[in-house]
């Protein structure tokens, strides 16, 4: 349930409603708004007569949130959650681009193409180190190497840095030197590694499964938020259909319909979305139309020798095109990129 606290409700009438929910067994999250305090407590609230909560010093609404998913509901944070890295943020007025090659390859690689994008205006390089692959044969990444120089031109581009964890296992090392953790749309059920990022407090960034729906997009960010993490960023990035001629079909109504039900972030990633070079640029756009709050975008310098998805990989030159078409689309919708 959630509990919305009257704008002059004291420290000691917020500490009495906690301690009450606690003694029927919630877990207790709390909202510190501008004017008013939320307080969500998750449990079984069945045999819980809300009249109890509604009638105590300084409760202004009680409230069920009938959606399975409850820290990720709209209903327990009505405003946006911004999440913030460095100079970049998703969730406000900006659309955040994080771009990058599709995995770390070499030092060389990696500059090249993050100089090319922090250029343009991406406010986060993107790129794997561990890379979940269809076939056990395909390049698999550099590991803790690929880490470290996302660690090292991240810090001398002055660029915010994104990058994929696969198991537990690879959660310190992640820690160590990467500023947002990503989760894999083949990740999106692992519920023992979300439970794992629960206890972080670095940003999630948490892509929609191959065959998801929303909702369970939301319970998988529920999973972690529940831990303690709030820093949760959502991603479409395509999801499974009878279409052949692109890799995914891209949804685009994910982003006005998670915007709806969810307070987090959701930004699109119409690389994966579509898996061709030539359909990136409209679905990017697209998004953004759409309300989208960042975009990922693989972007390579020599596609064609790319370790992986080459072929989704659009050119330096492409990406400075989009991003000034993006600036546009942005601008007539109130946001700025
Ligand atoms: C990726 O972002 O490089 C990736 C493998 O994406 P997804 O998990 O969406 O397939
Ligand atoms: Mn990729």
């Amino acid at each position: 349930m959630v509990i919305v606290m009257k704008d002059s409700a004291s420290e000691g009438m917020v500490q009495a409603v906690c301690e009450k929910l606690e003694a029927h067994g919630f877990q207790v999250h709390k909202v510190v708004g501008v004017n008013q305090t939320i307080l969500g407590g998750i449990g079984d609230i069945r045999g819980v007569d809300l009249r109890e909560f509604e009638v105590m010093e300084g409760v202004y609404e009680v409230l069920r949130i009938t959606e399975p998913y409850k820290l990720a509901s709209r209903a327990f944070h009505p405003e946006n959650t911004v999440v913030e890295v460095g100079e970049a943020s998703f969730g406000g007025e900006m659309v955040t681009v994080c771009a990058g090659p599709c995995s770390v390859e070499s030092e060389e690689q990696l500059f090249t193409i993050a100089r090319e994008v922090k250029k343009c205006g991406a406010k986060v390089l993107r790129a794997g180190a561990f890379k979940p692959r269809t076939s056990p044969y395909a390049f698999q990444g550099l590991g803790e190497k690929g880490l470290q120089l996302m660690q090292q031109v991240g810090a001398e581009l002055s660029i915010a840095t994104v990058s994929e964890v696969m198991e537990i296992g690879q959660l310190d090392l992640m820690l160590r030197y990467i500023d947002i953790i990503q989760v894999g749309a083949r990740n999106m059920q692992n519920f023992a590694l979300l439970r794992e990022l629960g206890h972080i407090r670095k940003p999630v960034l948490l892509k929609r499964g191959l065959s998801a729906t929303i909702e369970e997009l939301l319970m998988a960010a529920e999973y972690i938020m529940s831990g303690g993490n709030y820093n949760v960023i959502l991603c479409e990035r395509g999801i499974r259909t009878f279409e052949t001629y692109t890799r995914n079909t891209m949804d685009i109504s994910a982003i006005p319909v998670t915007q709806k039900h969810s307070h987090l972030p959701i930004i699109a990633d119409p690389s994966h979305g579509t898996g061709r070079r030539d359909k990136v640029a409209p679905m990017a756009r697209a998004a953004v139309a759409a309300g989208a709050n960042g975009l990922i975008i693989e972007v390579h310098h020599d596609p064609d020798h790319a370790l992986s998805d080459g072929a989704q990989s659009i050119y330096p030159q492409q990406f400075m095109r989009l991003m000034e078409e993006l600036r546009m689309i942005a601008w007539a919708i109130g946001k700025r990129i």
